[in-house]
């Protein structure tokens, strides 16, 4: 037997008793005459004393020669400790050592195992084994993991089957790349890894299984913009004979038990907000609602003087920043910097100070006088003391821009607390996106979600106009979850792929299988994913979901510990029947 009792269990309860323990070296401590090493296993930390007068000198050499990371078995007694260390559970109590067993030994380790660590994110990357030795990453996976247990726990008690859907498919347009796997019993064709279930999912609600989640890794050949992942986790939920309402209530109770379950937040509020609506409030579809600053429009109230930026502008737009007229001069330039940088591209900020005594200073004193600052102030809410930010331009662009600015300012002023949770669900999306490069629609959640009903003749004359049956679930600024009621039958998902620029012959070869089974009694059906990666970070409080995965890749989708993406041999390649053009 390896250990009687794991590193973080014993307590003063336990002295006396004789035990064995297994588990790392974390430190030596050498006084001399006695020893003292922290042993560390998954549960916790305990010291380890080795005494000249106590244990024979033989035993004391060995503890001295320990390094840093062995692993070791231990047996002897516990007793009280003489210094306590009120700071870990085991702080009470030392295990005097009888018994010392090498298990294996340990080169020294690129950086300290420790919660603050000397290394860097590459070299823990690719010491990942021993990065996850570390509280924060262990924590981590643990916390993971019982967000993973009470997903599956929820969704079992509501009678959601979980089923496994294939990993090696044909695509499933969700937006992205996909990556494709050689086949090689069938020369020259290939397989994709799914971006999704999607397809499979509507095909189960067609076999009849009503309720089906998975946890499921999907696969999406992006370029990695920041905390992106090309493999990532989603719950994947299907549901058939529901309407939109039906989703949202079935998913909102998940997401209130999770709330509930792991970070013992009730929340009973999912306020419910239209796309339209989110975007001109926070110029963005997942609005973090945990502070106000909600936009301003200022078109009416300032295009009615020689202000020609203004004027010309398609959306003049601003937003109140509380206590913001503390600002110097400076401060200001900073931030009209800060917007002005190409990675959110304003062209310039106008402002306006509230000063206390209720009169307004603005830098376009030149254009617009007291009153109509005060119809500024008014569109935007701000009080005395606060500062109005404008930004102007074509409206898509400006409302990004106003938005950015919005997150960052609330993030400065610590108005972002990880503690606070704000669901919402943003409701009504457009069905159709139009692709400003190719000047072609794209469908804005995917080609299988229904237009609102009645919708489907708009398509013909104003597509843009179309509303989806599609939901997002946002948490603090983020999509956690979205997802659409879907079409079910074949004339109108044909209709749908004829929009979306495929040819009959190209849909049927793509998604014939599809529509095959919506002639064979395919239910009303609909469903949601959740982001299981983006989820567990913001419930635990962080924003990196690299640091929630045992094995990320890097920002060029590199795993630098097992070093792939790699070339294959000649071999290989020739079984594949492929030949490379580089
Ligand atoms: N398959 C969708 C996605 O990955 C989710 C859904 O529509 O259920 O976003």
């Amino acid at each position: 037997m390896y250990r009687s009792h794991s590193c973080g269990e014993l307590r003063e309860s336990h002295i006396t008793n004789s035990v064995t323990l297994s588990g790392w070296v974390s430190k030596t401590r050498d006084k001399g005459f006695v020893v003292w090493v922290d042993l560390r296993d998954r549960y916790g930390i305990t010291q380890l004393v080795f005494d000249a007068d106590r244990t024979s000198p033989e035993l004391l050499e060995q503890a001295r020669n320990l390094g840093r990371e062995f692993v070791i078995q231990v047996k002897g007694q516990v007793i009280e400790r003489a210094s306590k260390n009120p700071n870990i559970p085991t702080g009470n109590i030392e295990v005097l050592v009888e018994e010392l067993v090498i298990l294996n030994t340990s080169k020294t380790p690129p950086f300290t195992i420790e919660n603050e660590t000397d290394g860097g994110e590459d070299l823990r990357m690719k010491y990942r084994y021993l990065d996850i030795r570390r509280n924060p990453v262990k924590d981590n996976l643990i916390f993971r993991s019982k967000v993973t247990m009470e997903v599956r726990k929820y969704l079992s008690n509501q009678d959601f089957i979980e089923v496994e859907t294939p990993y090696l498919i044909k695509s499933t347009p969700e937006g992205a790349r996909d990556f494709v796997v050689p086949s090689r019993m069938n020369e020259g064709q290939f397989y994709a890894l799914p971006q999704s279930p999607q397809t499979f999912k509507q095909l189960l609600m067609v076999g009849g299984m009503d309720k089906y989640f998975q946890i499921v890794k999907c696969f999406r050949d992006e370029d990695l913009r920041a905390d992106r992942q090309p493999e990532f986790t989603q719950i994947d939920c299907e549901m058939a004979f529901v309407e939109q309402e039906d989703i949202l209530s079935a998913f909102e109770g998940l997401t209130k038990h999770l709330l509930k379950e792991v970070k013992g937040v009730e929340i009973d509020s999912f306020p419910r907000m239209t796309f339209d609506e989110a975007m001109a409030k926070y110029g963005n579809d997942k609005p973090d609602i945990r502070f106000g600053m909600e936009f301003g429009e200022l078109n009416e109230v300032t295009q009615h003087k020689e202000f020609n930026v203004f004027n010309s502008a398609e959306l003049v737009v601003g937003i109140a920043v509380p206590r913001g007229n503390s600002y110097t001069r400076k401060e200001i330039d900073k931030l009209t910097d800060w917007v002005k940088r190409p990675q959110v591209g304003a062209l310039g900020m106008v402002y306006c100070r509230c000063n206390e005594d209720g009169s307004f200073k603005s830098s376009v004193d030149k254009f617009y006088d007291q009153e109509d600052l005060a119809k500024w102030a008014e569109a935007t809410n701000a009080k005395p003391g606060d500062l109005i930010c404008v930004l102007s331009g074509a409206t898509n662009k400006v409302r990004a821009q106003l938005s950015a600015l919005r997150m960052e300012l609330a993030t400065r002023l610590g108005l972002r607390k990880n503690t606070e949770f704000a669901p919402l669900w943003v409701i009504d999306f457009p069905l159709l996106e139009l692709d400003e490069e190719t000047g072609h629609y794209h469908a804005m959640h995917h080609p299988f979600t229904s237009p609102k009903p009645g919708q489907l003749e708009l398509l013909e004359t104003y597509p843009a106009a179309v509303r989806a049956n599609a939901y997002d679930l946002v948490l603090n600024g983020n999509e956690i979850g979205g997802g659409s009621i879907r079409i079910h039958d074949k004339e109108t998902q044909a209709t749908m792929f004829r929009h979306l620029g495929f040819t009959p012959e190209e849909a049927k070869a793509q998604f014939g299988f599809l529509m095959d089974a919506f002639q064979y009694g395919a239910p009303p059906h609909g469903g949601i994913a959740f982001g299981l990666d983006r989820l567990v970070a913001i419930l635990g409080g962080q924003e990196t979901i690299r640091d929630f995965i045992a094995f990320p890749k890097n920002n060029s989708g590199r795993d630098v510990m097992i070093d792939a993406p790699a070339p294959i041999d000649k071999e290989q390649l020739k079984e594949l029947n492929l030949k490379l053009d580089i």
